[in-house]
């Protein structure tokens, strides 16, 4: 019986892996790879390794994850030493629990290493500090994608928000956070592959916030925390 690591890679900057992804990268036989997955980070698998393109991003081609899991079920029941590698943390709005609660009921191995999530990552590369003392007594992590989501007691909680998947359904995420009573000055902004070379951004407020001009993949940050990257930009903006 093989083993399957379920390996968070970052949220982009291969140098953001950990140093145990990259080692038990060394040891796969079959690394199997979503599209979110900065190709640098693959710079660690053995030549000889077979390397799987399992992605599936809104909108673009997929495949399905219950063929994802067959297959992990798969290689490691042929005894290879099998990689699940998944962009930022496996265990956050990454599907790991699912992929770790299949390969427990089928009695495999599965080592988790995890990984920095975008939702840290991604603020920090503007210099925001998602828990600033005095700012916020915490940090909420929530996806923008699916309904259901309770932005009123969001609001209430006044903790940074850093919403996941939240580009298509930003402008309602926006309605219902200032019908939920969020001040509209509150400081908010959008980073589009954070820690890439080709990151953007765009820092404002909640009543200016627009996902127009991007594609994705980005985090939604609000709350008083974004404040940090509006001075941290002043001063480019004054020298251009
Ligand atoms: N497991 C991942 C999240 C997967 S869900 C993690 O822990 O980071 C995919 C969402 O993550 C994207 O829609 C986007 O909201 C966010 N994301 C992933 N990489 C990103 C990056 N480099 N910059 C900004 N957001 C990113």
């Amino acid at each position: 019986m093989g083993k399957v690591f379920l390996i968070g890679a970052g949220p982009g900057d291969p140098e953001l892996m950990t140093l145990k992804a990259a080692r038990a990268l060394r040891l796969a036989d079959v690394i199997l790879v979503d599209d979110l997955v900065s190709r640098g980070c693959l710079a660690h698998a053995r030549s000889g390794a077979r390397i799987v393109e399992v992605g599936k991003r809104a909108g673009c081609r997929s495949t399905p994850q219950a063929f994802i899991e067959k297959l992990l079920v798969l290689h490691a029941r042929q005894g290879k030493v099998v990689a699940r590698l998944k962009g930022g943390d496996p265990f956050v709005f990454g599907r790991g629990g699912e992929e770790a609660a299949t390969l427990a009921a089928q009695g495999i191995e599965c080592e988790v290493i995890p990984g920095i999530t975008a939702g840290i990552a991604a603020p920090a590369a503007l210099g925001i500090p998602v828990t600033h003392r005095g700012a916020t007594h915490g940090v909420t992590f929530v996806t923008g994608h699916g309904a259901g989501v309770d932005w009123a007691a969001l609001v209430r909680s006044r903790t940074t928000l850093v919403v996941y998947m939240g580009l298509g359904r930003l402008a309602g995420t926006r309605a219902a956070l200032l019908a939920a009573g969020m001040d509209p000055a509150t400081p908010a902004c959008i980073v589009e592959n954070g820690t890439l070379r080709t990151q953007r951004q765009s820092v404002t407020t909640l009543a200016a916030l627009s996902a127009a001009g991007f594609a994705g993949p980005a985090v939604v940050v609000i709350g008083e925390v974004v404040r940090a990257a509006m001075r941290a930009s002043e001063p480019q903006a004054r020298a251009a």
